[in-house]
């Protein structure tokens, strides 16, 4: 049995920007993706703040 599965990559492409990711730095393709993701950590785009939608009447003046 032969198989061809030498040449496949397992590593998934970067998430931020598509490239083909680098096992030093998986799951991204380098380390300016890594840090693109953490400071959308950082800045709080994975935390949305839950505010309240009932303020949003409240607010208004
Ligand atoms: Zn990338």
């Amino acid at each position: 049995m032969t198989e061809d599965t030498k040449a496949a990559p397992k590593l998934r492409p970067c998430p931020i920007c598509g490239k083909p990711a680098v096992e030093a730095v998986k799951p991204f393709c380098s380390t300016r993706c890594a840090d693109v993701d953490l400071h959308r950590w950082l800045g709080g785009v994975y935390a949305l703040p839950a505010a309240d939608q009932d303020d949003e009447s409240d607010a208004e003046s």
